[in-house]
């Protein structure tokens, strides 16, 4: 049965963490993976989800299958804080929210309902893109392709070549849009730019898909949000795909969502009754405690403020650690001008670092990266700042 089965290619990141994972020093350090770690290095399990799940332990509740579309108090959450408690979409019953395995699930299953509904439609990702979505759309049976997005000179978006590009595509295309802290350059469009873009989605009748995995991470919960809101006050259909897989720190609890933008009430019916079919052939329902988890800890005034202070002291964390490979790699001597770094929002930054640079700090240093020069900001700390900054000082002078 198997003899004709090829060996894939190993998973860049996974295959990083693996080469880190059998690195005997001591001094080793993997900026690779995208996850946040506290200031000790260790990934956190927040207080508010602690509190949370010490409430579900103690109620000990039955475990019979989630509605297929999961947790109605979790969807209601969600959407609440992608497009905002007094949302006009949601009073007019405009917005179909399926809770989901992370963010990946909710893109897969996204994906799946799209082709059922534009099976022809070309699908396309910013240059570059989180790694994953090519393949999600490609494995959803779609062509994928990219549009103009990083640019390396300025280190920050080339919307004119963007825009150009998006205005040349037929009625119907599928884009991609990361809604904040994009995957992997950290370089985000303006508040003015996103209107651009959602002016251009109208004229040419594109299927917006905001991808928001970050949200909290930029700025903070209300203004993470922006893309999202410009979309939704536009009065066009689109489609988000969330997790709280880095803002709760629940990675492998898998808690996601896909939230769908229709037209009006009835639309939505109709909508949801097709997604429900779609979850019903993946997977059929999705799992109760990461959802419950959530919805415990958002429907709680104190829970949620909780939740917000402990999201707010990651991102000033990161911010804080941005600054301070900045001012190390000044102090060291280097001449290139770093400062892009702090620009860049999230988890990480496309440091400029070719593949060779990155291979010297694998293999003199101990520090992994992904050969493209992303880095992630969130695995850095006190205890390891200054050795990351000397090793790229050294790689950087060559
Ligand atoms: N989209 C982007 C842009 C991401 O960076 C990630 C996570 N790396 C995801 C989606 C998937 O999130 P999850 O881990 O919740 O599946």
């Amino acid at each position: 049965i198997f003899a004709g089965v090829a060996l894939a290619p190993r998973d860049p990141i996974l295959g990083l963490n693996e080469a880190y994972n059998a690195d005997a020093r001591a001094t080793k350090v993997n900026l690779g993976v995208g996850v946040y770690f506290d200031e000790n290095g260790k990934i956190p399990l927040l207080s508010a989800v602690k509190v949370a799940e010490k409430a579900r332990l103690e109620a000990m509740p039955p475990r019979g299958y989630q509605a297929i579309e999961g947790n109605a108090q979790y969807n209601q959450a969600v959407q609440k804080l992608l497009l905002g408690a007094d949302s006009e979409l949601l009073a007019a019953g405009r917005v179909v929210t399926a809770q989901a395995l992370g963010g990946t699930g909710a893109l897969k299953i996204g994906a799946d309902f799209l082709k059922g509904l534009k099976a022809d439609a070309k699908v396309y990702i910013s240059d570059p893109s989180w790694e994953n979505h090519r393949a999600l759309f490609e494995a959803a049976g779609f062509v994928v392709e990219n549009y103009p997005y990083y640019d390396a000179e300025t280190r920050g978006v080339n919307f004119a070549a963007m825009k150009a590009f998006l205005l040349g595509l037929a009625p119907g295309s599928v884009i991609v849009l990361h809604a904040c802290c994009h995957n992997p350059t950290g370089a985000d469009m303006s508040d003015a730019q996103w209107a651009e873009v959602v002016e251009v989605c109208r004229e040419r009748a594109l299927v917006p898909f905001l991808d928001m995995a970050y949200q909290g991470f930029a700025e903070g919960i209300e203004p993470d949000a922006v893309a999202v809101r410009l979309f939704s006050a536009s009065g066009l259909q689109f489609f988000v795909s969330s997790s709280f897989s880095k803002s709760f720190s629940l990675y492998g609890e898998r808690v996601g969502a896909l939230s769908i933008i229709t037209a009006d009430k009835d639309e939505s019916a109709r909508v949801l009754s097709q997604l429900k079919r779609v979850i019903r052939t993946n997977y059929s329902n999705p799992p109760i405690h990461g959802g419950a988890v959530v919805a415990a800890v958002l429907s709680s005034p104190e829970l949620r403020q909780m939740w917000e202070d402990e999201l707010g002291g990651m991102r000033v964390r990161i911010r804080a650690m941005r600054e301070g490979l900045v001012s190390a790699l000044k102090s060291k001597g280097v001449a290139q001008d770093f400062s892009f770094v702090t620009a860049q929002r999230g988890m990480f930054s496309y440091t400029g670092l070719s593949a060779a640079q990155v291979e010297v700090l694998r293999a003199d240093y101990g520090i992994y990266a992904v050969s493209t020069g992303r880095i992630c900001l969130a695995a850095l700390n006190q205890n390891n700042l200054a050795y990351v900054a000397d090793a790229i000082a050294e790689v950087v002078k060559g």
